[in-house]
C-alpha cells in the first residue's frame, strides 16, 4: 500500500529537542528538499488545498517559507512576493511590527511587489502561537486582501490558528 503524503512528510520531518533553546522541540524539514520527488508531491498537495480559489500572489515569510512559498507560486502560476526581516529589502517597503516574547521585530515587504486590493495567500513553514503569520497578513493588508495562510505543519497545540481566523478562516496545513 502507498503512503499519503501526509505520511510521508511525517517520516522525514526530524524533531530536535531543545533547539533553539531549552524547552522548544524544533520541527526540521531540511530533510524534505533532499528528496526531489517528495518536494514535487509536497509542492502538488499544497496546491491542491487551494485548487478552488482565487489567488493572485504567494507571499512567503523569511526564511523557511521561501523553500515551498517559491514552489508554491509557480505550481499557482502566480507571482511570489517576498516577506523579509527589516533591513534587508534594497527598494522603497512597508513594514509591520509586532512583539515577540522578548522584545518586537519587524518585517517588509517591497512596495511594488504588492498589487493594490489583490489576493495574496501567505506561506510559511510552520504555524506556532500565529504571530509571525499574523504580522505577515497586517502587513499584506495595508495594501492588499490575504484570502488565506498555507504552511506545511500546524503545531495543533499552540492554538495559533485561532489568532489567524480573526483574519481569514481559510488555513490550510499539510500535517498537523
Ligand atoms: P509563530 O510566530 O509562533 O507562529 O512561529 C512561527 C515561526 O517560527 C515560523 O517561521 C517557524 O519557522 C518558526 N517556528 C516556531 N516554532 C517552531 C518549531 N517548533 N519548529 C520549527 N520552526 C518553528
Amino acid at each position: 500500500m502507498s503512503l499519503s503524503i501526509q505520511e510521508k512528510i511525517k517520516s522525514v520531518i526530524r524533531d530536535v529537542p531543545n533547539f533553539p533553546k531549552e524547552g522548544i522541540l524544533f520541527k526540521d524539514i531540511t530533510p524534505i528538499l533532499l528528496n526531489p520527488t517528495l518536494v514535487n508531491e509536497l509542492v502538488a498537495a499544497m496546491a491542491d488545498q487551494f485548487k478552488n480559489d482565487e489567488i493572485d500572489a504567494v507571499a512567503g515569510i523569511e526564511s523557511r517559507g521561501y523553500l515551498f512559498g517559491i514552489l508554491l507560486a509557480q505550481k499557482l502560476q502566480v507571482p511570489f512576493i517576498m516577506i523579509r526581516k527589516e533591513g534587508k529589502l534594497p527598494a522603497k517597503t512597508i513594514k509591520e511590527s509586532y512583539d515577540l516574547e522578548y522584545g518586537s521585530a519587524t518585517i517588509e515587504v517591497h512596495e511594488d511587489a504588492i498589487t493594490p486590493n489583490s489576493n495574496v495567500l501567505i506561506h510559511d513553514d510552520l504555524l506556532a502561537t500565529g504571530g509571525t503569520a499574523i504580522a505577515a497578513a497586517k502587513l499584506i493588508q495595508q495594501k492588499a486582501k490575504v484570502v488565506g495562510f498555507s504552511f506545511v505543519i500546524e503545531l495543533e497545540f499552540l492554538k495559533g490558528i485561532d489568532h489567524l481566523n480573526k483574519i481569514n478562516t481559510h488555513t490550510k496545513s499539510l500535517i498537523k
